[in-house]
């Protein structure tokens, strides 16, 4: 339930059913969305944020009631999410879950905090701008995800093309550039990263 597609504040109850079924290995994607995009009538009023971070709230209950981990989305307001976390220490389980997309205006600043509540960073970082080598390397190996997203920010060689999970070798590329480690070893870091996060066997 985005929060900016999913424009009420709690669930409906077909979705508290959903959760449970063990094909839903995750709660997400939750958090918050301040980014304004006045073309699609999307707009922050501090209406608008306190319904996000109600709805947030929801999803950490939900995900504390099923025993499953977060997949946080957090764009612009990571000053307000980090609070949230915080405030609801309680809820989390010792995986927690993964801050995915990390990146953008704030987040770097918390990476440690994330880390420490037990989160794993998770990322489509093969963007030139993108600039983050030595924040790359920082992280613990057992922190990482790899992501493709969809259907946009499809990875550099095939930017502009529809995304798809498949493209997600070029993330571990990337991570393996910059770290300087071998692909091999990424793929299979981050492979077993999302098994253990995720319960897959
Ligand atoms: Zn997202």
């Amino acid at each position: 339930m985005h929060p900016t597609d999913y424009l009420g504040d709690d669930f409906p109850e077909k979705i508290k059913e959903l959760a449970r079924h063990p094909k839903v290995v995750a709660i997400g994607e939750c958090g918050l969305d301040y980014k304004e995009v006045p073309e699609s009538s999307h707009l922050i009023s501090s209406e608008e944020k306190e319904r996000q971070k109600k709805l947030f709230i929801r999803h950490l209950e939900l995900a504390q009631e099923v025993d499953k981990p977060l997949m946080i989305h957090c764009n612009q307001a990571h000053e307000d999410l980090f609070e949230i976390l915080k405030n609801n220490t309680s809820r989390l389980r010792s995986t927690p879950g993964a801050m995915h997309f990390f990146g953008g205006e704030g987040a770097w600043e918390k990476k440690y905090k994330y880390l420490a509540m037990g989160f794993l960073l998770s990322g489509v970082i093969t963007f030139p701008k993108y600039g983050h080598a030595e924040e790359i390397k920082s992280i613990p190996l057992e922190k990482i995800l790899t992501e493709t997203d969809a259907p946009y920010v499809a990875p550099v060689p095939h930017r502009g093309k529809r995304n798809e999970p498949s493209y997600v070798v070029e993330v571990a590329k990337k991570i393996a550039e910059l770290r300087g480690e071998t692909l091999e070893k990424i793929a299979e870091a981050t492979t077993q990263n999302a098994k253990k996060l995720f319960g897959i066997n």
